[in-house]
């Protein structure tokens, strides 16, 4: 940071010096002003160069492409003001019409406009890349042979632009960057490596605007022999030493926070610039050329429909697996871990559920509390391992005999197990239980007690039946009373009880 600081101390006063001796060179080479304005500017924008693919070089990979693409830019702004060195110093064209140079100028928009429109990192398809590309490079073929249609690639000029044009041309483009990178730097985030681009990119076409305008117009007007000229210098001055700013690398966990409607609205309204671009080029070309009218608008719409056709896929299987991800979570977080079986969340859920839907349908519902007999023991002897491995062993012989899909098995807790039995009146119930412990009596699980040689089941169970009364919670208490019986009546047993509102109704089997 100290170093860099200090480096930019040294580059502003650097910049100004540059930008005085320009001015200077112009006061006092006035009959040559042009021989002598042409190094500045070709220094000047090969600094900007620099300082961009240096930006480039050193940013994550996150900006790398706008910056690669902003460099191509100035690569091909130097090139034209070269060419236009050569063309005026050296074949003495008189500068009263378009050429080759004036293209090339124009041109450096093309790449500048791609990396304002070049999408954010997570949006990123390397096929809009290239899309991209080709329009871009059909929008440079159509301003081509709409607007300048000059040497090289025509052998004689067909009615050349003429200079007022010309520079109505520039004006807008430069304008048209400008309210584009602007529009970019709106919807960017706070902070980041994407805001510094913009804001810098904003920077330069703002001043480029400014300066560029001025003195394409002194040019245009005849009065560039004047410090004027040194004004163009200052876009790429201010490039050079922007680049010199430390970069920010804070604030970059922002970037994942949500974005504003405003934001997601340029992010997806910005790449349909080129088509618009195109569409409109198109339409132009058509009378003077027919065919290549036509192709720019089916590429342009072509292009359209791939991405529209794309972004709808992406967005449909990112919702697809966003789904099956909630579908997931939803299924675990009412799973219980070891057993595979509901847990007491689902359990407390359905039960609730179950009871209403008893009482309106006037159906009976019944509940089994059940519990694995001395299950400590086993723990104690043979570990937690084989502790748990019993419980798997049981939830998978009571769901063996949990055959309706109203039925739900869940762990209560511990080794405790519940089951909900929808429409089963108590002697269905029972029957349930006693297939339950027949079936955990087949796993012949060892656990020797004064009950015998292998896991028992000791099950409590309540039921509800038309018209009685209570809650959800009645019949889970009366349920847990009956297991409690149970148990002190010698376990490895089925205890019965009716809810509170049939007093005589209890009845008990061993
Ligand atoms: P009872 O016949 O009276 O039910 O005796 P018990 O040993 O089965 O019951 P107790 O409540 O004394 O002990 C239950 C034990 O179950 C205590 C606890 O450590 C164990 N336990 C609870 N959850 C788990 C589990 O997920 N895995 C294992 N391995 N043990 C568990
Ligand atoms: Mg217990
Ligand atoms: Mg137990």
């Amino acid at each position: 940071m100290v170093s860099r600081s200090l480096k930019l101390g040294n580059v502003v006063p650097v910049a100004l010096a540059f930008f005085c001796m320009h001015a200077l060179a112009m006061v006092i080479f006035k009959s040559h002003a042009t021989t002598a304005t042409y190094p500045f500017l070709i220094l000047a924008s090969t600094l900007a160069l620099l300082a961009s693919s240096w930006q480039a070089r050193v940013m994550s990979s996150r900006v790398r492409l706008p910056w690669v693409l902003f460099s191509i830019g100035l690569l091909l702004w130097t090139t034209g003001i070269m060419l236009s060195a050569w063309e005026e110093l050296f074949q003495h064209i008189s500068s009263t019409a378009a050429f080759f140079s004036d293209f090339v100028l124009f041109l450096y928009g093309v790449p500048v406009l791609l990396s304002i429109s070049s999408s954010t990192q997570e949006q990123r398809i390397p096929l809009f890349v290239w899309l991209d590309g080709i329009q871009a490079v059909l929008t440079a073929y159509l301003t081509y042979i709409t607007l300048f249609a000059v040497v090289p690639f025509t052998t004689r000029t067909i009615h050349p632009i003429s200079e007022s044009l010309l520079m109505w041309v520039y004006t807008i483009e430069n304008l048209v960057l400008a309210c584009a990178a602007s529009l970019r730097l709106l919807a960017r985030p706070k902070t980041g490596e994407e805001r510094r681009f913009f804001q810098i990119l904003c920077g330069f076409l703002w001043i480029y605007a400014v300066c560029v305008g001025i003195y394409n117009y002194s040019d245009f007007v005849k009065q560039r022999n004047t410090i004027v000229d040194a004004i163009a210098d200052i876009p790429f001055l201010f490039l050079a030493i922007a680049a010199f700013f430390p970069a920010v690398r804070d604030g970059e966990e922002k970037l994942s926070a949500p974005k504003k409607p405003l934001t997601l609205f340029i992010d997806s309204a910005v790449p349909i610039f080129y088509t618009a671009v195109l569409i409109a080029l198109g339409i132009a070309v058509i009378r003077s050329h027919f065919y290549i009218g036509i192709i720019a608008i089916i590429v342009a719409l072509a292009v359209y429909g791939i991405r529209t056709t794309t972004l709808q896929s992406r967005y449909m299987q990112s919702q697809h697996a966003l789904q099956e991800a909630r579908d997931r979570l939803e299924e675990m977080s009412l799973k219980d871990g070891l057993t595979n079986v509901a847990n007491r969340r689902c359990f407390d859920q359905v039960l609730e559920l179950e009871w209403h839907r008893a009482t309106r349908s006037q159906q009976p519902l019944s509940l089994l509390l059940i519990d694995i007999d001395f299950f400590k023991m086993i723990n104690d002897r043979y570990g937690h391992t084989r502790g748990d491995d019993c419980l798997v062993n049981v939830a998978i012989a009571l769901q063996s005999v949990v055959s309706r899909n109203s039925d739900l098995l869940a762990r209560y807790g511990g080794e405790e197990f519940a089951v909900i039995l929808p429409g089963t009146d108590s002697s269905g119930a029972k029957n349930i239980a006693t297939r339950m412990q027949d079936a955990v009596a087949e796993l012949e699980i060892a656990n020797e007690s004064a009950l015998g040689r292998y896991v028992t089941l000791s099950i409590g169970i309540a039921t509800y039946q038309f018209p009685g009364a209570g809650t959800a919670n009645a019949l889970l208490e009366t349920s847990d009373q009956a297991l409690y019986r149970a148990k002190e009546q010698g376990r490895n047993r089925i205890e019965l009880s009716a809810m509170p509102a049939f007093p005589n109704a209890s009845l008990t089997t061993g």
